[in-house]
């Protein structure tokens, strides 16, 4: 048996033999020669091919970002001319419809490789791909394609939207990709449709086409050569998915209040804008976690503080609720390019988070204040701060320091500035021994424990490290006992904790962080409807008992399953 992690996409189920989506080039194998009489007739044959090809560009059109309207709008406008050529072709060649494309597509290939322009032909890969597409409508490939694809889970870099919908004709089940985005068009697509859909940056197995695998898009993991018992419970799953989704979905939008009547907030971890846009529809009460990396990474040059404070002050706008802005943590798993960072020997232990803050201060820390002091005049309360990575005092003041001297540097050039809310990511065992005394470095009025982090600091296994995956894991007693450090230090000093790293997702930690004092937890926007859905069915007296025999009775990781499991099973909780 062997699992890959992804990031879901699309929620749901699937169990079905995979399939490599490569995509057809249909242009290569027109033959030469293929004479015809009835010319009308073949223009008409190519006119309904193109119409056909447009209607589905039109609807595709309906759900495509902003940004996609304009290229779909240009593939149109190609289509149109490319299909005009040829049907004069057809008439002065007297040639087939197929071979009029593959010439006319010919004629501009040789156009646009003379322009020696990179963009022009850049656009010859999309005449190509509307040509192949073209020639396959022509050739009425659909029957034979279905027969590859139906009933399968599609394995491929990346799947372009047009592709897609033609694969779900053709009855696809479900769908990975080692590239893409959940914002994606589609990825848009594959949530309309219903087609369960990971990304799998890692995804590396050679597959056998005859087995089954397990696309399981509600946890995030595909699963190669299940054994026995993996597939008995995911086929019962399987069946019941359909009565799942829908509780989940009717979850979300409901308040998180316990059976003994605790109300928990539950808040979203985002990333970009576009999803900040899906925020109040998915349930989420909020930003808990707003990863500022996305925007400094696959650029040449930093982001200035105008951009910044445009794109936090665009997801402001589109969210209800508190909005907490992580300052960029950069450095380790999560690179940039412009900045040319050296290499370090033990990057996990190195410059990273607040360190690379405060040694960029002109490049990183400094624009980043600039934007948020601007927008926490602006937006109050609403707009929170968080830093990452802290593990001393003096890294803390430091920060703290330069967001006075940034408010001070802004006002006395006569702009408005405030400072904002203050607080810091949990993710290090230093945070946590020093989190009731941070406060003597700088008003921290919130804290937030980034599990992902702390389990890899409190264990010393390396996060990203495959070959230790069987020993990091938030559940293990060690680092129960660590947050439940953190909630006596915060609530000792009046500091608000919640968790945004992935332990919150999981329905196994959620009684157990309840049961230890959480009442604020941040999960991905596609999770707020089961996380919402596990809180409605406990009690918090049960966690907290739960809770307390973790961390003073038990011993390993296989016995707090144990416990959970048996909390979950009574309660008739589905732990997928
Ligand atoms: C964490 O460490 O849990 C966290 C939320 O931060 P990231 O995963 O971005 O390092
Ligand atoms: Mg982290």
């Amino acid at each position: 048996m062997k699992l890959f992690k992804g990031t879901i996409a699309s929620h749901g189920i699937a169990i079905a033999p995979p399939i490599t989506y490569e995509k057809k080039d249909y242009i290569i194998n027109i033959p030469e020669k293929c004479d015809i009489t009835d010319t009308e007739k073949e223009k008409e044959r190519l006119r309904n091919a193109y119409t056909e090809l447009v209607g589905r560009l039109e609807k595709l059109k309906e759900t495509a970002l902003d940004e996609e309207k304009d290229l779909i709008d240009a593939e149109i406008m190609m289509l149109e001319t490319m299909t005009t050529e040829a049907e004069e072709l057809i008439g002065d060649e007297k040639i087939c419809a197929e071979l009029a494309v593959r010439k006319i597509y010919e004629k501009y290939e040789k156009l646009f490789k003379e322009s020696g322009s990179e963009l022009i032909n850049l656009r010859l890969y999309d005449l190509r791909d509307l040509a192949s597409k073209l020639v396959a409508i022509l050739l009425n490939t659909m029957e034979k394609e279905k027969k590859l694809y139906e009933g399968r889970i599609i394995i491929s870099d990346e799947i372009y939207p047009l592709d897609f919908t033609t694969l779900v004709k053709h009855g696809i089940k479900g769908m990975i990709t080692r590239k893409g985005g959940i914002t994606s068009h589609v990825a848009i697509l594959a949530r309309s449709y219903g087609i369960p859909y990971l990304i799998a940056p890692d995804f590396s197995a050679s597959i056998e086409l005859s087995n089954e695998i397990i696309l399981d898009a509600i946890n995030g993991y595909v699963i190669i050569d299940p054994n026995e018992e993996t597939m008995r419970k995911y086929r019962e799953l399987e069946a019941r998915y359909e009565e799942i989704k829908r509780i989940y979905s009717e979850e979300a939008l409901k308040k998180a209040v316990t059976k003994d009547g605790e109300e928990i907030r539950v808040l979203c971890n985002i990333g970009s804008v576009e999803e900040a846009r899906l925020a109040e529809e998915y349930g989420c009460e909020g930003i808990g976690l707003l990863r500022m990396e996305f925007l400094y990474m696959d650029r040449k040059i930093p982001p200035t503080d105008k951009e910044i404070e445009n794109k936090i002050q665009h997801i402001l706008e589109l969210v209800k609720g508190e909005v907490i802005v992580r300052a960029p943590d950069i450095g380790a798993d999560k690179p940039v390019e412009f900045l040319r960072l050296e290499h370090e020997d033990n990057p996990q232990l190195g410059v990273r988070g607040i360190r690379l803050l405060l040694q960029q201060k002109e490049i990183l820390l400094k624009p980043f204040l600039k934007a948020v002091v601007r927008l926490a005049h602006k937006y109050g309360d609403r707009l929170k701060v968080m830093v990452p990575m802290v593990s001393v005092s003096e890294e803390l003041k430091e920060f703290y320091d330069e967001l006075i001297k940034i408010v001070k540097e802004l006002k006395e050039k006569g702009e408005e500035a405030s400072i904002p809310v203050l607080g810091i990511m949990v993710e290090t065992p230093a945070a946590v021994k020093m989190l009731d005394l941070f406060s003597k470095a700088a008003p921290i009025k919130f804290a937030s424990i980034g599990s992902n982090d702390l389990t890899q600091y409190v264990l010393a296994v390396d996060r990203g490290n495959p070959s230790l995956s069987y020993l990091y894991n938030e559940l293990q007693p060690p680092v129960l006992r660590m947050i439940k450090e953190a909630v006596d230090k915060a609530s000792s000093s009046g500091i608000e904790l919640s968790v945004c790293g992935e332990m919150a997702n999981k329905v196994h930690a959620i009684p157990l962080l309840l049961g230890l004092g959480l009442r604020k937890l941040s999960v991905p926007i596609s999770l707020v409807g089961r996380t919402k859905y596990v809180i409605r069915e406990l009690e918090i007296s049960v966690a907290k008992k739960l809770a307390e025999k973790a961390v003073k009775e038990i011993a390993d990781k296989k016995q707090v399953y144990e416990y959970v499991d048996k909390l979950l099973e009574k309660h008739r909780i589905f732990s997928v």
